[in-house]
């Protein structure tokens, strides 16, 4: 029987479209481990938000929803006995996540979920994010910062549209709090042009 690993974190940020969930899904695959997606955290918020009519400026009521978030064993989000999961991607969602996002007290309810999360899986897991790195997970095994062009970006993104990435990675790159960027003791790998097979590898190999 294989054992899972413990205290094994990969953390992986990087913009929209760079591959971070593709990536993520083959590297806890190969390791055993459970992945994390922490955008569909803030994703649900958002969609919570949204469902609920709560305006977007009110920390609170976001606070108060993000305080109300679980993440179930198969991954689903729920938001208190809301549902979630065919909201996220919806277009209303996509305009709203990066300024609830932005939101500092949403940050700090998420990022303790987030760490709980890991707490309870052994203390392992391929986390997915902007912060994650920086913030969430400083001291994690492997620090990792997916990037790749701006077309290709797109073309993974085709059904978002490429005006709206551009405007999230904006305001996610320049908000106060937990902005994205390349995190001290991250390496920033290019997957434009290349196989999952190939980016995975190139990562496993620094755990050797
Ligand atoms: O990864 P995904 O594109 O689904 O993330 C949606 C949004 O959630 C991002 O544009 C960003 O505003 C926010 N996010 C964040 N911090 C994370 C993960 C996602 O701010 N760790």
């Amino acid at each position: 029987m294989r054992t899972t690993p413990s205290n094994l974190v990969i953390a992986i940020d990087g913009p929209a479209g760079a591959g971070k969930s593709t990536v993520s899904r083959s590297l806890a695959e190969i390791l055993g481990i459970e992945r994390l997606d922490t955008g569909a955290m803030y994703r649900a918020v958002a969609a919570a938000a949204i469902h609920h009519g709560v305006d977007l400026s009110d920390g609170a009521a976001l606070v108060a929803l993000a305080e109300a978030l679980t993440v179930e064993g198969d991954g689903e989000v729920l938001v208190a006995d809301l549902s979630v999961g065919h909201l996220l991607r919806l277009d209303a969602t996509n305009s709203a996540v990066s300024l609830v996002a932005a939101t500092p007290q949403v940050r700090e309810v998420l990022v303790r979920h987030q760490r709980q999360w890991v707490e309870d899986r052994n203390g392992s897991g391929v986390v997915e994010g902007r912060d994650i790195a920086s913030v969430v997970f400083p001291d994690a095994t492997i620090k990792v910062y997916l990037t790749a062009s701006a077309e290709e970006r797109a073309r993974r993104r085709v059904d978002e549209g490429a005006a709206s990435i551009i405007r999230r990675d904006e305001v996610d790159s320049t908000r106060a709090v937990s902005p994205l960027h390349v995190a001290p003791g991250s390496r920033v790998l290019d997957t434009t042009g290349r196989t999952i097979e190939d980016v995975t590898g190139e990562i496993l190999g620094w755990l050797a």
